[in-house]
């Protein structure tokens, strides 16, 4: 197809402002625009963060997320629609993230910040702090996200296990499992992390089962998706003392509503699915939208292609 026209659709200003990527891209032989939903038809490829009806009548969508579960893909299909995403950029942002959830947990900074609030001088028990080396993550996903959690952790002295559906190994991992073997896998680490997609393979791959596998003094770590996490089931586990703690970016409904008890637990650390934030966020799309310009015009592939 013919690109004229590229909109930045203006949902993508839950992550950064719309006019910085458009500026970024204002170089490209194409009509670069932010837009609003009434605009979506007039263009041929649209930059966005939520869907919109409106898509299935453009060329090219491309999400600025990694996770595409919330776009219908057979719809995106039958209308010749090509869906790209944004898999590959975020692996120190959301590394990061994950090692400060983990010091946090390890040096207690997450009391030490509940105590301020109050005014507080209160030291932690003597048996509560510990240090990360010698303790085992273990992280379910060995993508993008998995990779530099595993990197970012493995600099920390952690030792890291993987689990993946073939049991190849991958570098900055000690040890790789297959899902088949999940609870096997999860049974004796110290922290477990979740770096899957959602789909239907691995939605509520999370349940009580899985909580149960893992040691009572365990803290469960999830970046992906809510709904690779059966919710209640974690609350059960937390509140019955069969975990440690959790550390939480992503919800099975989200803004997490304000009922909800996981805001009220001392150990649970809760982050409002901003793992992969960075104010470089939108110099990493504006790459990944540029490649692909590259490559429509030269007849080739797209990057990232998922539909
Ligand atoms: P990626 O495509 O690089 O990696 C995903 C990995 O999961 C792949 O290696 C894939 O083979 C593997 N996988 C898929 N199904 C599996 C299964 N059933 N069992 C085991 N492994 C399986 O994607 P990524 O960039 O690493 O992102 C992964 C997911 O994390 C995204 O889909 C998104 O939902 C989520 N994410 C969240 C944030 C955040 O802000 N919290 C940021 C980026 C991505």
């Amino acid at each position: 197809f013919e690109l004229e026209r590229l909109g930045v659709h203006e949902s993508v200003e839950a992550v950064f402002p719309p006019a910085e990527l458009a500026a970024s891209l204002s170089n490209l032989p194409t009509e670069v625009a932010v837009i609003g939903d009434d605009e979506i038809p007039r263009y041929d490829a649209v930059v966005t963060l939520e869907h919109r009806e409106a898509f299935l009548e453009v060329e090219w969508v491309h999400s600025i997320q990694a996770g595409v579960d919330r776009f219908p893909f057979d719809e995106f299909e039958d209308h010749d629609v090509i869906l790209t995403n944004s898999t590959g950029i975020h692996d120190r942002t959301v590394g990061e993230t994950v090692a400060g959830y983990l010091l946090m947990f390890a040096r207690r900074l997450h009391a030490h910040v509940a105590n301020q609030r109050e005014r507080r001088w209160t030291r932690p028990e003597w048996d509560e702090a510990f240090t990360l080396p010698g303790s085992t993550a273990c992280v379910v996903g060995t993508g993008t996200l998995g990779r530099g959690v595993a990197e970012t952790l493995g600099g920390l002295g952690v030792r890291v296990t993987g689990v993946r559906r073939s049991g190849d190994p991958v570098p900055g991992f000690d040890e790789i499992d297959t899902t088949d073997r999940l609870l096997e896998a999860i049974a004796d680490a110290e922290f477990v992390i979740v770096t899957v997609p959602l789909t239907d393979e691995t939605h509520h791959l999370f349940d009580a089962e899985a909580f149960d596998a893992m040691r009572d003094d365990a803290y469960f770590v999830n970046v992906a998706r809510g709904s690779v996490v059966d919710e209640p089931a974690l609350i059960d586990a937390l509140e019955g003392d069969a975990l440690a703690g959790a550390a939480l970016d992503v919800f099975e409904a989200e803004p997490l509503p304000e009922d909800s008890p996981l805001w009220g637990m001392d150990e649970v650390i809760i982050s409002p699915h901003c793992a992969a934030y960075t104010r470089d966020y939108f110099r990493d799309i504006g790459d990944i939208v540029r490649e692909n310009v590259d490559r429509l015009a030269a007849g080739e592939e797209f990057h990232n292609r998922v539909v």
